[in-house]
Formats: C-alpha cells, sequence, structure tokens
C-alpha cells in the first residue's frame, strides 16, 4: 500500500457559476503545467475535488511544487480504494502506523455515497475498533489529536487522507486578466509582482535601463529576479526599455526638482504603450506611500495623470518591514539587495519636489517636445522570455498565509 494521490482543495467564498468553472479549469491547468517535468503524474477532477494521479512517483517533489500554485488552499497525500470495508480498514491503518511523531488518533469518516451500507457514524467506530485491535502503541482523542484520519467515502471510491498541508491560496494565475508590472531591481516591485499574481494576474514585466550608465548586471539581477517570479506562474515577458536618451534630455530640459516626476510620467506613458500593443489592461507597481520622495500623493496623483489605464498598487499600504518579509519568502530578496545601479538612482536629482503640481509639470512639458526620443524608446524594446522550467522554489512557504 502507499499514497497514490495528492487531494487538492480549493475554492474561495464568493466565488460563483460561471467563475468558479473558469477558477477549476484554470487551477488545472496551472498544476499540470506545473508538474510538467513528471510526466506519469497526472491531475483529474471529480466532482468537487481535484487530484493529482502519483502513479508511483515519490510525493515530495511534487508537494513542494504544488505548494506554490495560486489558488490551492491545502493539500493532503490520499489513498483511493474501492468502497470495501476491508480495503478501507487496511488504508486507515496504513495512514495511522505513517504518521510522524503520533500518539492519538481520530478517525472522520464523510459518507457521502449514500449506498454504503454503513453510516459515518458507526464507521469511525469501525475503523476506529480496527486501528486499536491492530496497534500497541495508539490512543484515540477525539478533541486534541495527533493525527486526524478522513475517509471520504464517494460514489466512485474511498479516499483516506491525514495531515493538511497549507497552500498559499488566492486564485489561480491567468483567472484575473494581465497586467503589465514595472519591475525594478529594488525591493518592493517583486514583492508587488508576486500579490498581483496571487489575485489570478498574469504578469508581465517592463523595465527601463540606461546603458551605459546601468551594467548588464544590473539588467541581470532584473532577469533573475523574473526568474524567481516565474516559481509562482508561468513564462513572464520582461520588455527592456533603452531609456538613457530620454532621461538625459528630460535632466536637460526640466528643472531638477522636476525631472524625477516627469521621467515617471514618461514611464507610464511608455508602459501604456506596451499595454495597448500586448493588450494588457493595467499597470501594477511596487509604489507605496510615504516611502520616497516620488510616492506622496501629489507625486501618485501627478504621475498617475498621463494615463487613464488602472494601476495597482498592491504595496500602498505595506509597511516596509512587512514587505521585506515576504521578499524574503519569495526568495527575491537577496537578489534585490545586490549593489547595482538603477536608472532611477543614477539620475536622481539632489533634491526632489516631494510635492509636485499637476500644472506646473504640464507647463514645463509643454515647452519639450519628447515624442521622437519616446518613439525611438518604444521602437527599442527588446523582449526576453523568462521561463519557468529550471525554476526550483524553495520549501519555505509554510506561514505565508
Ligand atoms: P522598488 O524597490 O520596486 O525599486 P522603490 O521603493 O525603490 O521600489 P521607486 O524607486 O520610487 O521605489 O520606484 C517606484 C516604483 O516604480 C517601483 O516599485 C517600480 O514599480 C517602478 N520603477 C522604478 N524604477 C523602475 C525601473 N527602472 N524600471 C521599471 N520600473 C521601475
Ligand atoms: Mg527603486
Amino acid at each position: 500500500m502507499q499514497y497514490d494521490h495528492i487531494l487538492i482543495r480549493y475554492g474561495e467564498l464568493g466565488l460563483k457559476g460561471k467563475n468558479i468553472k473558469k477558477f477549476i479549469v484554470k487551477l488545472q491547468e496551472n498544476i499540470q503545467h506545473k508538474l510538467k517535468e513528471f510526466p506519469d503524474v497526472k491531475v483529474k477532477r471529480t466532482q468537487g475535488r481535484m487530484f493529482v494521479l502519483l502513479n508511483g512517483h515519490d510525493p515530495e517533489p511534487v508537494i513542494t511544487k504544488c505548494r506554490d500554485i495560486f489558488g490551492i488552499r491545502s493539500l493532503s497525500l490520499a489513498i483511493k480504494v474501492d468502497n470495501d470495508i476491508q480495503k478501507i480498514k487496511d488504508a486507515a491503518l496504513f495512514a495511522l502506523k505513517n504518521g510522524k511523531d503520533v500518539q492519538t488518533f481520530k478517525i472522520s469518516v464523510k459518507r457521502i455515497n449514500k449506498n454504503f451500507p454503513i453510516s459515518s457514524q458507526e464507521m469511525n467506530q469501525v475503523l476506529g475498533g480496527h486501528l486499536l485491535a491492530n496497534t500497541s502503541d495508539y490512543t484515540v482523542d477525539v478533541h486534541h489529536p495527533d493525527l486526524t484520519i478522513r475517509v471520504e467515502i464517494r460514489n466512485e471510491a474511498t479516499y483516506i487522507t491525514s495531515d493538511i498541508i497549507l497552500g498559499l491560496g488566492g486564485l489561480p494565475v491567468g483567472t484575473s486578466g494581465k497586467s503589465l508590472l514595472l519591475l525594478s531591481g529594488g525591493i518592493d516591485s517583486p514583492v508587488a509582482g508576486y500579490l498581483a499574481m496571487k489575485r489570478g494576474v498574469q504578469i508581465e514585466a517592463i523595465h527601463f535601463h540606461s546603458p551605459p550608465f546601468t551594467s548588464e548586471r544590473a539588467k541581470q539581477k532584473v532577469i533573475d529576479i523574473a526568474e524567481k517570479l516565474t516559481a509562482f506562474g508561468n513564462t513572464i515577458n520582461i520588455h527592456f526599455v533603452p531609456f538613457t536618451k530620454l532621461q538625459q534630455q528630460i535632466f536637460h530640459d526640466i528643472p531638477e526638482g522636476y525631472a524625477m516626476t516627469v521621467m515617471r510620467r514618461m514611464m507610464m506613458r511608455i508602459a501604456q504603450k506596451v499595454c495597448e500593443k500586448e493588450s494588457i489592461l493595467s499597470i501594477t507597481t511596487g509604489e507605496n506611500l510615504g516611502q520616497v520622495a516620488s510616492q506622496t500623493m501629489e507625486s501618485m496623483n501627478t504621475i498617475n495623470e498621463v494615463t487613464n489605464y488602472p494601476i495597482i498598487r498592491p504595496l500602498i499600504t505595506m509597511d516596509k518591514d512587512d514587505i521585506i518579509q515576504l521578499s524574503k519568502k519569495i526568495n527575491t530578496y537577496d537578489i534585490s539587495i545586490r549593489p547595482h545601479e538603477d536608472c532611477c538612482t543614477i539620475f536622481v536629482p539632489k533634491s526632489p519636489k516631494t510635492r509636485p503640481k499637476r500644472d506646473k509639470v504640464n507647463n514645463m512639458e509643454s515647452k519639450c517636445n519628447y515624442t521622437f526620443l519616446l518613439e525611438e524608446a518604444i521602437n527599442g524594446i527588446e523582449v526576453m522570455k523568462i521561463n519557468d522550467d529550471q525554476v526550483n522554489s524553495k520549501d519555505v512557504f509554510d506561514h505565508l498565509l
């Protein structure tokens, strides 16, 4: 006997009708995709349940992968047997003996198949008695057991599960459309991307770089971060925008205090163009209220003016400590703190205006013509596809929920 299935628990309050169907189909697709390196492992759906069929494969690496998939609330190893009392007894005994550090247990039977001749309550007693009669080291504790053995008698078969492993929750990536993530090499934007993905958003990334002032290593940092993010979704395309000329021109034309604001507005304009081209409906940033000069209410108001696309700011109300915690858990922190230059840090003015006003900035921009440089930057975009194939997610997600 062995655990040959993994039971996937999903679902979110509030999802109904067509949405839940879409959710389930996408989740199944995402799980199958993440498990593609195990060709014998299959994902199956029965009414209201999803299972991973291990077909003899070691469950550990499969579970590790599943724990990074958004939309899974929890999972358990399961044994599938026929609706036969002896087989159910054998499986329950196997589950008990395989439990780690178990002294007390409880049986919890759910009889969904009403044709099965024994009621749930009676089955609890039958199985409890069987386990006690065939072991010597265990006792029953119905209130605080070390191990709960769950027995679900369904129409097609009976499933026996024990430990519940928490998943990440959220919605399957791809059920909430696409967003263009402004990805810098910093700590915040990867976390913003992760949180958007958690709500089912598929991410494309855009990065503004300024060679030769920013190096290849700075670019590599962004690639490495995107690669970490693919652990939670699929392929991520990064759009690298050559920003040097535009930035130099801005810093030449615009009074120093406002250059940062104009630069951010240019980023938004370019991001929107990429969205239009790629049929992406929103922009996501790692902005966080009050962190730095560009992230005051006035600054956001002025930067936001140039686009009417929704801007998702998952971190807007979070504390920096919490953002850092999360970046460590998703394995991007160590990359983000590598000391490489970013276009914004190189061209950073000494004293940027913390409360830039729309009319002032509009007035300054109206005296310059950036059409050509904007087009040049957009035409110079390089797209790099970051696959999720090589990424091995680390087993560090116990406390993420
Ligand atoms: P991060 O840690 O994400 O860099 P930050 O706290 O350093 O954020 P800023 O540098 O003010 O904040 O940037 C605010 C947001 O603007 C970033 O979170 C990111 O979404 C976007 N951004 C900044 N620089 C770039 C860049 N070079 N390319 C793409 N997006 C950028
Ligand atoms: Mg930054």
